[in-house]
Order: C-alpha cells, then structure tokens, then sequence
C-alpha cells in the first residue's frame, strides 16, 4: 500500500506529534479528542537528549524554544525557606533535573496541534464509541453517531486510555501505580517567585510541596507529591480530588497552607497516581497504541513526553517503511523503542524508590543511579533517516 488512512485517538503530546509525522509520511490522518477543544495547563515537561533531536527533525525547534518556560533552576529548601541544594538548568549540557528544553504540557501541544492542523483532521468533543477490524480495515463507530472505515487505528489517549481497554484488556492489567500520587494546580504568584522553582520535601513523611514560575509572572504552579500506595481516584471527579489533597496535606509546614488556600480558585486542577503502563505488545492486528497508553514511565522518570516524541517517529517510520503492512510495521516499532522504554520506565521506579526514605525500601538517590542507565533513557534509541521513505515537510528550522 502506497498510502493508509489513519486514526489517532488524543490531541496532547503524543497524538499531534504522531499525526506530524504520519502526514510527512504520506498518510491522510484523523484525530479524535474527546476534549471539547485543545486542553491547556499541565505540568512542565522536558525534552532531553534524542526527544531534541526528533523536535529539529519536525522543524520545531524555534517554536518549541519560543514557548519554554523561563526557568533558571530549582532550590530545595528546609520548612523555614532556607536553600539546600541548587541545580541549574544549563547543568549536564541542558539535559539534567531542569532541562534545558523545559515546556508547559499545555504549551508543547499548542505548538504541536498549530502545526499539523492544516493538514491533519481534528474532530474535538468526539471519541471512539466502537470499534471492530478485519484482515483490511478498522470500522470505527463515533460517539457523535459517523461511522468510518480506516487502514489503522492508534491509541494516544493517555494512562488511561480508553482504546486499550476496548482491544487489549482492562486496565487493571496494564496500569501500575508507584504508590505515590501527584498533584499540580495554578495559584496566583503571592510568593515572589521569579525565575526559579522551590521544592520542599517534609522529612521522614514522604510528602513533597513545591512551586514553579511561569512565563506570566503573576501566576505559578504548586505541584504537591504523597505516599499512597493504595489510593485510586476517579479520575473525572475532580471535587472529591480536591478534598483528597486537602486531607492528606493537612499539617505540612512551609508554604503549604497558604497554597492550599488557591485550591478552590484554581482555573485548572490534576492530581492522578503516579503510575506505569507495563505491556508485553503495543499492537494487535491494525491497532496500535503509543505515550503513556502504550508506555507510561510516570512524570518520576521526567521522560514521558520524551517517548511519545520520539515514538511518533519511529511508528510513522517504520509503518511507512513496512508499506503500512500493520504487522511489519509495529514490530520494527516495538523493537526499536522497547529497551528506551524499559530504561526510563526503571528511572521512573528508581526516582520513586529514592523518595521513600528512610527505611528498608528506599532505594539510592540520583547520584548514584548507574550513569549508563542514564544515558540509556536519554540517548539510548537510534532514530532511522528512513531513506526512500516519503517525506514531504520542509525543514523550518
Ligand atoms: C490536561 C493534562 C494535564 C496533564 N498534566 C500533567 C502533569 O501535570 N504532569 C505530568 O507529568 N503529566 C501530565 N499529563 C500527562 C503528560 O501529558 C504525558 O505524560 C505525556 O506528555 C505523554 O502524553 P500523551 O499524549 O501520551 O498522553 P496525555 O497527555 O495524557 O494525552 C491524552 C489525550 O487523549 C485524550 N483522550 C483521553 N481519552 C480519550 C478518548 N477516549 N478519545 C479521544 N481522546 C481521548 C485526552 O483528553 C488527552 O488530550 C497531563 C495530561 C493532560 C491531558
């Protein structure tokens, strides 16, 4: 096959990315978000090592630079407010705890959704009500009542993915929290922040506060973490979160109170486990899924926006490669970007071990992570020029 209509399920980070290349590579693609329009807010996220190298290779180099955060650097401090450590955003080359290429959630996907919109089908407010394929095809049935026949479907639709649990199975099977829950909500910047992130991690407790500055100076991001080995929530009922919060942050010094002040004003609002998506395959027939569906490391290993960049490339790669022979296809896929999974997804584990200390389970801390593991979850995936591959973009940058 010369060419493939596809489906992409989500408009975040993975899916636009995804639908980037896809496009280069000659498919007609469609996107279906269940949002009602591009979700903005979020955490940072960071794009180290290969993950720039994928962003030059979309042009976007200049458009992701223009939209980064401003941040110099992050202090950890005592419950007074006085500084313990200093990391710098320019330390390992730009690619270390504040990368150099730091980015709002929200931001990255603007920038990603802007360029791919002419040529890419959005459909918002939507989403995937059934699905059946055969030897040839995937027939989708829209929430919205359209039915559509397509050459492959992919998943991009987050932790908790709604096209893996209708292929793959529920999403006890798959899902794997950490123990620890992490929280993240917008506040007025009433604490003087400028260019610099706080974190405060309580002694003993597990619990972390901290804030980060954004490019609007009057207003920061409060990021809370908490031990909560057996704690779910519904991810949709975002009240009973807050009151979540609430309870378990009750008692912590430092800025705390007065963060928690902003949580009935906040414009915006996430907290979720900090889990991992553990899968022996990716795909099934002409159903693939790819991010945090298909491999979530946890906002602990730093890296998820990492592979869902650099898996948009190699899927759309190795699928245009394979002639969009689905089986081909997502096995060169799985191949190359199994062990860049795996590696960040034990940073992930380490980060969390490291943070329950003191006792029989904490594991070491970053300094003493095996620096070749390090570079694994950075460097460690070749990216295929893909000669003879159609690819139809300029480069802008
Ligand atoms: C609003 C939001 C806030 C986030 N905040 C943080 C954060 O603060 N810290 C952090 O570490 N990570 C956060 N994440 C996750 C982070 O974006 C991912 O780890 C990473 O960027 C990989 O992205 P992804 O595109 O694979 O998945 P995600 O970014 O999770 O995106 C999945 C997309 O699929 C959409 N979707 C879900 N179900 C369906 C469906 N059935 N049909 C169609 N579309 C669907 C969602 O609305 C979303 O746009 C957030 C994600 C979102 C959507």
């Amino acid at each position: 096959m010369s060419s493939a209509k596809v489906l992409v399920a989500g408009a975040s980070i993975a899916g636009p990315a995804l639908a980037h290349w896809l496009r280069r590579r000659g498919a007609e693609v469609t996107v279906v978000e269940r949002a009602p329009e591009l979700r903005p807010g979020g955490q940072a996220v960071d794009a180290r090592g290969v993950a720039r190298e994928v962003i030059r290779r979309m042009g976007l180099d200049a458009a992701v630079r223009a939209a980064r955060t401003a941040t110099a650097g992050a202090y950890t401090v005592d419950v007074d407010g006085n500084v313990l450590e200093t990391f710098r955003a320019d330390d390992d080359g730009g690619d270390g705890y504040i990368a150099e290429i730091e980015i709002l959630r929200g931001d990255l996907s603007r920038v990603l959704y802007d360029d791919t919109r002419d040529g890419v089908e959005y459909l918002f407010g939507d989403r995937i009500a059934e699905l059946t394929q055969d030897a040839d095809g995937v027939d989708v049935v829209f929430e919205g009542g359209d039915r559509r026949r397509f050459d492959l479907a992919i998943g991009a639709d987050g932790l908790h993915s709604a096209l893996r649990a209708m292929v793959f199975g529920p999403r006890e099977r798959f899902v794997r929290h950490l123990g620890r829950m992490l929280s993240y909500y917008t506040v007025p910047n009433e604490f003087g922040l400028d260019r610099w992130l706080l974190d405060y991690q309580e002694p003993g407790a597990g619990r972390s506060a901290g804030l980060r500055p954004i490019q609007d100076a009057t207003r920061a991001i409060a990021m809370f973490s908490f031990r909560a080995p057996d704690l779910d929530v519904d991810h949709r009922d975002v009240a009973a979160q807050k009151r979540v919060l609430r309870e378990r942050m009750t008692g912590m010094g430092w800025l705390t109170p007065r963060i928690l002040a902003h949580l009935d004003d906040t414009p915006d609002f996430y907290l979720d486990q900090a889990a991992q998506v553990v899968m022996d395959r990716w795909s099934s027939g002409r159903v693939g899924l790819i991010g945090d569906a298909a491999f979530s490391s946890s906002p602990y290993s730093g890296q998820g926006t990492g592979l869902a960049l650099v898996g948009a490339y190699l899927l759309a790669g190795e699928l245009a490669a394979a002639g969009w022979d689905p089986a081909a296809g997502f096995a060169g896929y799985e191949r190359r970007m199994r062990p860049f999974v795996e590696a960040n997804q034990e940073i992930g584990r380490l980060h969390v071990r490291s943070l329950d200390g003191p006792g029989p389970d904490a594991g070491p801390g970053p300094e003493e992570w095996p620096m070749d593991l390090i570079d694994r979850a950075i460097n460690g995936v070749e990216l295929p020029g893909y000669a003879g591959v159609p690819d139809s973009s300029p480069v802008r940058s």
